[in-house]
């Protein structure tokens, strides 16, 4: 039976950090805030992961209170969600999830976002599907005060 999870974060932007999406690095004028190296997509993607077994926010896996996880890639905790995967003998079918940025222009990144997020789930490419779009210049994401992500996964499990 296919079981499906959805997940949501949002990270705000500011001077003096990098930008990591999907654990690439990409240029530009801020970065995301936040304990980890605060990668808005991966973070959507884990809950997403961990919604469709049922288990409970990556925060509850990893809480940002521990020094253990300051500064750390998000790719540990998206290799920890596919870990609970396995522990609910499922097996994960697929992700999409989308970024809404304002700026910079993510579209040149997507193909490298997918393969790393591919690589910390084992799941060949065209199952992590990664859109781009703005927010119209509404509201705090599109005075690009932050960059907010969702996603949805989906999780066979033998009944
Ligand atoms: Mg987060």
């Amino acid at each position: 039976m296919v079981h499906v999870g959805i997940g949501y974060d949002v990270h705000a932007l500011v001077e003096g950090r990098p930008l990591i999406l999907g654990g690439v690095a990409i240029p530009h004028s801020k970065g995301l805030k936040g304990h980890s190296d605060a990668d808005v997509l991966m973070h959507a993607i884990c809950d997403a992961v961990l919604g469709a077994i049922g288990e409970r926010d990556i925060g509850q896996f990893f809480p940002d209170t521990d020094p253990r996880w300051k500064g750390t890639s998000s790719k540990l905790f998206l290799e920890e969600a596919r870990r609970q995967v396995e522990l609910h003998k499922g097996r994960l079918v697929n992700v999409d999830a989308t970024i809404i940025a304002e700026q910079p222009k993510l579209n040149p990144h997507v193909d490298a976002m997918k393969g790393n997020i591919a690589d910390a789930l084992r799941l060949p490419p065209e199952r992590v599907g990664i859109k781009a779009t703005t927010n119209e210049r509404i509201g705090f994401l599109g005075r690009e005060e932050g960059i907010a992500a969702t996603a949805v996964a989906s999780v066979d499990i033998n009944p």
